[in-house]
């Protein structure tokens, strides 16, 4: 491939619409245009690069025994409405009426189509387990698509469906995927943890979300820094240890705060700390108000609370029912007193000796209160958000949060589809079974934003060498002549021969330019031609990564080159 023949339109200045640094180099290495918002082509290199991503995808997913299909984008609205998505999707779905009024959307998932599918054509437990993945582009309208490739609305995913008899089967497969995922995307050569998401009415370990490492990420991993575990914020339990307190020498004292009504403005007109306070949170769900209790340091954690309750929604309240179940005003609410309420504690706040908690009438707080002693709770838990520093929940060992982007989910679905879509298969006593489903994705193009937001520095991208569009960028230097251009060609064949990709830049162009260019495509290795290396029969190879130059004869590329392959995994990662 030659350079001067490639469309690779690079751009010296950020794009304008660019917050971070994947969707910045993307664009500027020409890898990608935006259509409209949330809507990209990709141009050759990008492209390139994409279908590397997939043939890993595809290879891995094949070697596990997952068999690729191809299923339409458009979906007919009745197999969302048998499976109940149609009203609850938000959104998200794109819906449309086609010309004879019948009503579609664009497929932002595939389980209504595959459950079809599958229904239809596998009906004995002979055909069974099966699992079915395709590489497709997915519709989602996003409500704010951003940062390029990482949240467009048009995007490409690899969603995988397993279809299995019994339970035990279902999990067997589940783990098989999930050996699958890690295998992907360390071949994509990407740093990443696979953390505990949480798998809502199913229950049991069975939903992971894989994470690449990445300070720009929008999602939060907890990870323990002396066991292996690792879950996302919706899902981290925390642990605790409990303190021992001699019974309450004093007895709750009202004190008027006037004004103060926020866990801070308590704190600063006691002169406490945000831990020393219990907040009282009012939540509205569908089956009536609860009050949590919280250190006031402390975040409620929605899912915690939801999963325990049993319930799909929770809300905060507002003043008129918190007015309505506690007598006092937003701002001051206190267990203390209250009634007709069920109330949750978070475990934290029975490790306050002294507290602080709202007094249930306007401008007042309650001191020395003991959480033992001084009210009753309903339930106690664990129902906050984990914070950097907290007792990990399995060994002795202490939380860390850090920033991650997701590229994987993997999900136990039970048979919440099958139910709803009557997928089911007669099994060896002659009698109907419901069929017992998993799902697996994978964002593709996400991929590729996330490993560049993990690999790149101030002069462009540096692509891991499996993903890259190009293994080695051939760069002739200097005036044009002969040798020079006949050494760069029988590299460029050797290198194809061998199986590794090269381009060639072939542009008539300054070497300064094709430099940062090679740079900001981010090419695992450039190869250099120039007279006055040659003169002594060398030709020079950098490492994109570390900057290293070594020279070599010609004859020597291929194996340098190779050798520099090899040990790019051994290396630290570039962030
Ligand atoms: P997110 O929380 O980021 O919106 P999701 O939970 O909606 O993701 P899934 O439905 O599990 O995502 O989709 C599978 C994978 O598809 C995700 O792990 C992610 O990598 C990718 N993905 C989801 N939404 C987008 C998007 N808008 N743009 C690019 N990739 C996406
Ligand atoms: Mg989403």
């Amino acid at each position: 491939m030659k350079l001067s023949k490639f469309l690779v339109p690079t751009l010296k200045e950020n794009p304008a619409d660019a917050e971070v640094i994947s969707h910045k180099l993307m664009v500027r290495a020409g890898m990608i245009r935006k259509l409209t918002a949330g809507i990209y082509s990709y141009l050759p290199l990008g492209y390139r690069s994409l279908r590397k991503v997939e043939q890993i995808v595809r290879e891995e997913m094949n070697a596990a025994g997952a068999q690729e299909v191809y299923l339409p984008v458009v979906q007919p609205a009745e197999l969302w409405k048998e499976s109940g998505r149609w009203e609850i999707y938000g959104k998200e779905l794109l819906r449309f009426r086609d010309r004879h009024d019948r009503e579609c959307c664009l497929g932002p998932t595939h389980e209504e189509v595959i459950t079809d599918l599958v229904r239809r054509e596998a009906r004995s437990y002979r055909d069974l387990p099966i699992n079915l993945y395709q590489i497709q582009t997915k519709f989602r309208d996003e409500i704010r698509p951003r940062f390029g490739l990482m949240r467009g609305r048009e995007f490409i995913m690899k969603d995988g469906y397993s279809f299995d008899t019994t339970e035990d089967g279902a999990e067997r497969t589940y783990l098989e995927m999930r050996d699958a995922y890690q295998k992907i995307f360390t071949r994509c050569g990407l740093e990443f943890r696979s953390v505990e998401a949480d798998s809502g009415p199913i229950g049991g370990n069975f939903s992971h979300e894989f994470m690449v490492l990445a300070t720009t990420g929008e999602d939060t991993i907890v990870s323990c820094d002396s066991c292996d575990y690792a879950a996302n914020m919706e899902k981290a339990e925390t642990g605790t240890r409990s303190v021992s307190f001699p019974p309450p020498a004093k007895a709750p004292e009202p004190v008027i705060t006037p004004g103060a009504s926020t866990v801070e403005q308590i704190a600063k007109f006691l002169g406490l700390k945000a831990e020393n306070i219990i907040k009282t949170l009012i939540l509205k769900t569908e089956n009536g108000p609860v009050a949590v209790l919280l250190r006031g340091d402390h975040e409620l954690n929605e899912v915690k609370v939801k999963n325990f309750l049993k319930v799909a929604d929770i809300d905060m309240a507002d003043a008129a029912t918190i007015e309505q179940v506690t007598g006092g005003p937003m701002g001051f609410s206190g267990p203390i007193g209250l009634e007709n309420i069920r109330i949750l504690a978070d475990r934290t706040i029975f490790n306050i000796e002294s507290a602080v908690v709202g007094g249930n009438k306007p401008e007042t707080h309650l001191i020395n209160v003991d959480p033992r002693h001084h009210f009753k709770v309903d339930d106690s838990g664990d129902f906050r958000a984990a914070t950097e520093g907290d007792l990990c929940p399995r060994c002795s060992g202490t939380l860390r949060l850090n920033r991650g982007i997701e590229v994987g989910h993997i999900f136990k679905l039970g048979d919440k589809y099958s139910k709803a879509m009557n997928a089911c298969f007669l099994d060896q006593e002659g009698k109907e079974r419901f069929m017992i489903m998993g799902c697996y994705g994978i964002g593709v193009s996400r991929v590729l934003a996330a490993a560049i937001e993990q690999n790149h520095d101030d002069d462009g991208i540096i692509f891991p060498p499996p993903i890259a569009p190009f293994t080695a960028i051939i760069t002739p230097v200097g005036a044009k002549s002969e040798p020079i251009n006949k050494v760069a060609g029988d590299i460029y064949e050797a290198l194809w021969k061998s199986g590794l990709e090269a381009l060639m830049d072939d542009r008539d162009e300054r070497p300064g330019v094709k430099f940062k260019d090679a740079d900001l495509l981010g090419i695992p290795c450039r190869i250099t031609i120039g007279q006055k290396a040659l003169s002594q029969g060398n030709v020079e190879l950098r490492n994109r990564r570390t900057k290293e130059t070594i020279l070599a004869p010609p004859e020597r590329v291929v194996s340098e080159v190779q050798k520099l392959i090899e040990s790019w995994g051994q290396l630290p990662h570039a962030e």
